[in-house]
């Protein structure tokens, strides 16, 4: 509030200009009343003349107001778009970072093309790097998902042994290539969790790849767990840089770094620890972070309600088992505009034991889903021509493709996409680029159509009449 006997201290001259110039004069920065305590108050003020019915200026009307509020959100908002700048710059350094040694390697490896151990190098080192950014930009989408509560958990009963297996499997490089030693104390007993193994999976990657980056070379991790009292305790610990004991509590906050001097290096976006914290809140369960400080290592310990023996559903439908699956040849129809997307997906699906054909947009993706009948479409999304959602919609309504298992495959992965393509009539979504291991699952887990998933013999049999004779190569 303005006192009443408050100060003006520069409003005299912006007076004399209002009746001078007999119009309202508005704003001035840089006005401020010196308040009866000595506060200096931010006002914005209005001066405008008064006219009587003669049409002379017989006095002024003067409106101040308080803008203590107004600068305080500017400085927010200044501050915030500083952030937002930083943050885009570490982000540009973070993604340029695995870029220089990809687009490096390539060039060696076209340069000595014939030299198999260098291109054996190489060809790992591009594929940790790429793990890398898709880690990057997976972590930034997921940070946006939670913030706008569009996160949500596809649990089951999963064991911590499969979970910690999956995330060693996807730190392994990192970890072998800072000459780690890890080790892994997981009890013998099958511990199981009601969980999202996807999340579940991630929360454990992403504690194992910091205790990686932040422990000077040859360094030595633990990965343990433990039950008791219906909780598993999953420890993951190093003999690290550390933590100051300063840091220990806001560790967990959006873009929370502490900055080393000694090590350098490892940058990254401050937001993995913010997911890990959501991820296992989302799970009911906590994590906890202790160090003795600085050089003495960091442990993190994170604590979920376990499920008891005799809750426990009959095996089989624990986590993605693999035992159940038929190693029966699928054809599996790609459609993508994208061709070296197409190409590799299709030889991804050979690889994997199945028999792939390929189609470039959604027009021509009905065509050949018609004469072969897949066992399952994979189906981009933006295509010309026909996009996948149309070319779904159509396979839908006919009688050959009613219940026809198509996966969109598209690099749009949020809930709203989600939707869409649910409408459109797929049955699921993956979201490029496609895991091998998610794939293999799902097309192991398709039922097969055909007796062998050859094309002719038998399997003619099951296409429609009039198309047996005009049967496309597979690609
Ligand atoms: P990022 O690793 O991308 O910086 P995180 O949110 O994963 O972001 O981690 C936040 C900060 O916590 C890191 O910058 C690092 O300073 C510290 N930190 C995380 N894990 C460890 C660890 N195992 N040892 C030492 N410091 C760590």
């Amino acid at each position: 509030m303005i006192r009443q006997k408050a100060l003006i201290t520069q409003l005299d001259t912006h007076h004399t200009f209002a009746l001078g110039e007999k119009r309202v004069i508005k704003g001035a920065i840089g006005v401020s009343l010196r308040t009866r305590s000595g506060r200096l108050l931010p006002v914005a003020y209005t001066a405008a003349p008064i006219w009587d019915v003669q049409d002379r200026i017989s006095g002024i009307v003067i409106l101040l107001r308080d803008e203590t509020k107004r600068r305080e959100n500017e400085k927010a908002l200044r501050d915030a778009y500083r952030r937002k700048d930083e943050f885009l710059a570490t982000l540009a350094h973070e993604l340029r970072n695995p870029l220089a040694p990809i687009c490096n390697g390539i060039q060696l490896v076209k340069s000595c093309g014939d030299d198999p151990e260098l291109t054996q190098e190489m060809l790992d080192m591009v594929d940790r790097q790429a793990r890398h950014m898709v880690r990057l930009v997976d972590d930034l989408l997921d940070v946006s998902r939670i913030t706008r509560g569009k996160l949500e958990l596809r649990k089951c009963q999963v064991s911590i042994a499969e979970i910690v297996q999956n995330a060693v499997e996807e730190t392994r490089p990192t970890i072998e290539q800072a000459q780690h030693e890890l080790t892994i104390d997981v009890p013998d007993e099958r511990v199981i969790v009601h969980a999202d193994p996807n999340r579940l999976t991630q929360v454990l990657s992403n504690l194992l790849d910091n205790a990686a980056k932040y422990t000077p070379p040859g360094g030595r991790i633990r990965l343990s767990a433990a039950v008791c009292d219906e909780e598993v305790t999953i420890e993951v610990a190093d003999n690290g840089r550390g933590i100051p004991s300063d840091k220990l509590e806001s560790i967990f906050e959006m873009f929370m770094q502490v900055r080393s001097t000694i090590e350098g290096g490892h940058v990254g976006l401050g937001i993995g620890l913010t997911l890990v914290k959501q991820l296992i809140d989302m799970h009911g369960g906590t994590i906890e972070v202790h160090s003795e400080g600085i050089g003495q290592g960091s442990r993190f310990c994170v604590r979920l309600p376990a499920i008891t023996p005799k809750q426990v559903k009959p095996s089989g439908e624990v986590g993605r088992g693999i035992d159940s699956m038929s190693a029966t040849s699928r054809r599996v129809l790609v459609v993508d505009d994208h061709p070296d997307v197409r190409s590799v997906t299709a030889r991804l699906v050979k690889l994997l034991g199945h028999i792939p054909f390929q189609a470039s947009d959604g027009q021509e993706g009905i065509e050949l889903a018609e004469q072969i009948l897949p066992d399952v479409v994979l189906m981009d999304i933006g295509m010309p021509r026909m996009n996948g959602y149309e070319a779904a919609k159509h396979i839908r309504g006919t009688s050959w493709g009613c219940d026809m298992p198509l996966v969109a495959i598209t690099g749009w992965g949020q809930e709203d996409d989600r939707r869409r393509t649910n409408a459109a009539g797929f049955n699921s979504h993956l979201v490029k680029p496609i895991d091998v291991g998610e794939l293999k699952t799902l097309l192991q887990a398709t039922p097969a159509r055909h007796a062998n998933g050859s094309v002719g013999g038998d399997v003619a049999s099951t296409l429609r009449n009039g198309h047996e004779a005009s049967l496309p190569e597979p690609s």
